[in-house]
């Protein structure tokens, strides 16, 4: 018999229960509580922290304690994986016509991309609001620069207090399902400047990916506000190496631009070398990232940019600099 998942956690990890309620307490693992403000509730299978704002389902607790992904935890506890062998005797035909009354388990197909929910207190930039104003006074301004069709074709949002208080959430889809996201701190104080939901793995996804697949051409960069600023055709990496899984999504594309930041040049030089089979372009930007340039500079330089196995791409990694 598998337990329950809210069984599970009760037999499994030190709860304290909370008089004659429902309720156990625990120390939170989503935020550095000491002093259990995490409350579970066993009847509704529930939690809810106060002090960082975070709840959830059993199953998302129990992800958290383990630090493994939901889907993980999720198959842990579904009632799919009883194991199923069939007892088979007698001749072959026997066997067969058997084989064939039983009703053999239909196993579910592993979902490709696991999806994840908004964090608390999660809110889309628009419709612009009193909270909404200072997120959406920090993506138009000059740091960032964004456009108002920016925001709303990259459904960026914000949240106004929890874990992710002071951060623009900045989605992420794949196959139009949320599988992650980034929280980016507008305060210029915040550690760290980029927050990723737990578990989120950022190497099996890009951002962008579902709009950029519509396209024959794609651009590669670091980051998503990067991405965003090349435009609809850019995908990022959240990184300066691209993974394995990322090299397989780009496979489908008929030119690919790689667009990182100035102190990544080596990074897009070894990431043109892994995309060998593909066609595949390089920009070494001289100064700083894609969203210090303009849409039009951007432009140009990916209709500039140096085949990536050419001599001209390994000078520049050899000389250092353009
Ligand atoms: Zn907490």
């Amino acid at each position: 018999m598998i337990p329950s998942p809210t069984e599970y956690l009760l037999e499994n990890y030190e709860f304290v229960k909370n008089g004659g309620t429902p309720e156990y307490k625990i120390n939170c693992p989503f935020c550095q509580d000491t002093k259990q403000h995490l409350y579970f509730n066993t009847r509704k299978s529930v939690f809810n922290c106060f002090k960082c704002g975070e709840k959830g389902t059993d199953l998302y607790l129990i992800s958290a304690l383990e630090g493994k992904p939901l889907y993980e935890v999720k198959k842990k506890f579904s009632k799919d994986t009883k194991k199923f062998v069939p007892v088979v005797t007698g001749t072959l035909q026997t066997a067969m016509a058997q084989l064939s009354m039983l009703e053999m388990p239909r196993s579910r197909p592993e979902p490709t991309f696991a999806e994840v929910e908004y964090p608390p207190f999660y809110r889309p930039v628009f419709p612009l609001s009193k909270e909404t104003g200072p997120f959406y006074q920090y993506l138009i301004g000059p740091k960032r620069g964004l456009t108002d069709q920016d925001i709303e074709e990259n459904q960026l949002g914000c949240c106004t207090d929890g874990t992710y208080k002071n951060r623009v959430i900045i989605p992420i889809f794949m196959e139009e399902k949320l599988v992650g996201y980034q929280g980016r701190d507008i305060t210029g104080t915040a550690t760290p400047k980029i927050l990723n939901p737990f578990g989120f793995n950022k190497s099996k996804v890009l951002f962008n990916y579902d709009r950029a697949a519509k396209f024959d051409e794609v651009v590669i960069a670091e980051g998503a506000f990067g991405a965003i600023r090349i435009g609809p055709n850019a995908v990022a990496t959240l990184g300066k190496l691209i993974s394995d899984e990322q090299l397989r999504l780009l496979e489908p594309f008929k030119r690919i631009t790689i667009m990182l930041d100035s102190d990544a040049h080596e990074e897009a030089d070894k990431t043109a070398r892994r995309l060998k089979n593909l066609n595949v372009f390089i920009v070494f930007l001289k100064t700083g990232q894609p969203d210090d340039y303009t849409r039009k500079e951007l432009e140009k330089l990916v209709s500039e940019a140096v085949y990536g196995r050419s001599l001209a791409a390994l000078s520049t990694i050899l000389e250092g600099k353009l």
